[in-house]
């Protein structure tokens, strides 16, 4: 509900990809939400963190407002391909939970369809946001950016703090957690966040931890939107 007790029945999505096969368990459907707090150096989706629709240099729109019931029509179409393979929907972003009652309403409408679902999130949400989200959530994909607070504020913004804190209660309530690990040359290749990385494989609690390789793939995007390409 919005501040006003109203029902938010739309938000604004960047993409939404069908059939993908890395956006969690089996196939799935990855509805991508505008709006990041978080200013990560290397981020491959430049267009997703203004919550608002922009139009870049091409002419070309990012971002534009669709219904929970417009998404889950796109959802929907692919049930059989989520009950053959494993799969479901996958909401992300940017960061999904700045979109938070439109978020929210797309995981609670699959779920309540027998969807699996899957919250991809830098873990930068309030404790009570991520207590009402929890019921909804199957899966979380949650990243793990920077190994300590001062490098974790240079290169992203925020120093990591509320992240490793919504990490140690989600393993408490016994999440499932697959963690997400960007290893950028210059900013976390180094031995220390290795180590940290190393710690967090070895936990109980986490299912899966994957390194993800740096990529230049958000590159024409920063272009096309004036913004200066990173350079690792
Ligand atoms: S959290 Fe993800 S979407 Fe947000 S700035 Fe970082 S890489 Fe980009």
């Amino acid at each position: 509900m919005s501040a006003n007790g109203t029902v938010i029945e739309t938000g604004i999505i960047f993409d939404i990809q069908r059939a993908s096969l890395h956006d969690g368990p089996g196939l799935r459907t990855t509805v991508f939400l505008k709006g990041c707090p978080l200013r990560c150096a290397w981020c491959h989706n430049p267009e997703s963190q203004k919550r608002e629709p922009q139009v870049g240099q091409s002419g070309k729109v990012y971002g534009r407002r669709m219904s929970v019931k417009e998404v889950m029509e796109v959802v929907r179409a692919d049930r059989s391909f989520y009950e053959s393979s494993g799969g479901g929907m996958t909401v992300s972003g940017g960061e999904p939970t700045v979109q938070f009652e439109f978020c929210r309403a797309l995981l609670e409408a699959a779920k309540c369809e027998g969807i699996h679902t899957c919250l991809d999130t830098c873990g930068q949400v309030s404790h009570e946001g991520l207590q009402e989200l929890l019921p909804w959530v199957d899966l979380f994909h949650f990243d793990l950016k920077h190994w300590n607070a001062a490098g974790h504020r240079q290169w992203t913004g925020v120093d990591g703090s509320l992240i490793q804190e919504n990490l140690d209660w989600l393993l408490e309530q016994g999440a499932r957690i697959h963690l997400r690990c960007p290893i950028i040359p210059g900013v976390n290749d180094d031995a220390e966040h290795a180590a940290f990385l190393d710690r967090w494989e070895e936990h109980p609690g986490i299912e899966y931890l994957e390194r993800l390789p740096y990529h230049t793939i958000g590159n024409a995007k920063y272009e096309d939107l004036g913004m200066t390409v990173p350079q690792f």
